[in-house]
């Protein structure tokens, strides 16, 4: 969409910034968290306090305030990605942050009983489903949930250690042990959701750890056949009825392409001070994805013609979906509280690096 194509660096990252609401207690205690952040969302600015005698300002794309609603946050973050995938694009969306501030909230909620609640998942395949109904689209979807380098499947928890794999000629990242579920309609796909939604707890709760310490990976496969109005007949017509979206014999061509959502694990520091090795293990593996992830985006950032997407599960899978011709949009989520000004300071300047 506009955003994207009117700038001439479709590689570039889209980053924008949400403030969660303060809770009961913040509402009590913290007076003092517009000294740490200054919102300025009409500029798409905010101020961050270095020290006691000085502040920088950074510019995001942009700035959503405690008060932005979740059809806003859609439309300034994932819109512009979901058009590009619905153009054949590849396309991430993800969010980062410190637990607590909001990534399952602006990613993944449900909002079974307000519509006005729903994430950006439940939104963007509300948005797909509708052009999907109106033109010859299939819509696919896996769910997957990452774990100290080990993926496990959000839809069939007993396939916990799934590969990646990649084409060769292609490049093409596809995960084949995964179960892929053919959406129907959005109650189908609110169903399948929150199907993933009970099994991530249960996961989690099983093997005792917090789902804060995972990521949570949302696939979507766009399928569009290039010839189907042609075929029918249908008045309807672009350009992409023309023969040439007949391939080799006559076989008509797949358009394809996906969206990846990704709920990131929090992005808040694990204690490595175990006295045993094996938490200092784990907690290096814990950080393995996100700390690769910052590299990418940096690379991508810095215009470096070498993305380091190997070093991790989480870039390998997103490697045919981020940088290149695919969009990639980040949101980081920040907490209103001046309590936490470590890692508020460095969410955001994780966010300003990836711009
Ligand atoms: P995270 O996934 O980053 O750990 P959550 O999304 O679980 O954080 O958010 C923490 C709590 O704050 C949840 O109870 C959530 O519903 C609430 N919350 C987060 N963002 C908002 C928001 N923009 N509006 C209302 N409630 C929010
Ligand atoms: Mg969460």
């Amino acid at each position: 969409s506009k955003d994207f194509d009117d700038d001439n660096d479709p590689g570039r990252v889209r980053v924008s910034v949400r403030v969660r609401p303060r809770n009961g207690e913040e509402l009590k205690s913290d007076a003092d968290f517009a000294d740490l952040v200054e919102l300025q969302p009409e500029i798409k600015r905010l101020k961050l306090r270095k020290n006691n005698w000085s502040s920088e300002s950074y510019r995001f794309d942009e700035v959503f305030t405690d008060t932005s609603s979740q059809k806003r946050v859609y439309e300034g973050v994932a819109k512009p990605v979901v058009e590009g995938v619905l153009n054949g694009y590849n396309g991430t969306i993800m969010a980062y942050g410190q637990t607590g501030t909001g990534k399952t909230y602006t990613v993944g909620k449900i909002g079974k009983d307000d519509a006005a609640e729903r994430g950006i998942m439940v939104r963007a395949l509300e948005d797909i489903l509708e052009t999907a109904s109106s033109a010859s689209v299939s819509v696919e979807i896996s769910y997957l949930q990452l774990y100290m380098e080990t993926i496990q499947d959000l839809l069939a928890p007993e396939k916990s250690n799934i590969s990646i794999n990649e084409d060769a000629k292609t490049g093409e990242v596809s995960v084949p042990g995964a179960t892929v579920v053919h959406v129907q309609d959005l109650d189908h796909f609110l169903q399948v959701l929150q199907v993933g939604e009970t099994n991530r707890h249960a996961a989690n709760t099983k093997m005792n750890t917090e789902s804060s310490r995972s990521h949570a990976i949302l696939t979507v496969h766009v399928r569009r056949a290039m010839n189907e109005k042609a075929e029918t007949g249908t008045k309807t017509r672009d350009k992409e009825a023309k023969p040439e979206s007949l391939g080799d014999k006559g076989i008509p061509k797949v358009r394809k392409s996906k969206l990846l959502i990704v709920d990131l694990a929090g992005s808040e520091r694990i204690n490595k001070s175990g006295t045993d090795g094996h938490l200092i293990e784990e907690a290096k593996f814990i950080n393995l994805s996100l700390t690769s992830l910052g590299k990418c985006i940096n690379a991508l950032a810095e215009g470096s013609s070498h993305i380091p997407t190997r070093d991790s599960k989480l870039t390998r899978l997103l490697r045919d979906s981020f940088g290149g011709s695919a969009r990639t949009s980040l949101i980081i989520t920040i907490g209103p509280s001046a309590r936490y000004h470590a890692e508020t300071t460095s969410t955001i300047m994780f966010g300003q690096r990836a711009m």
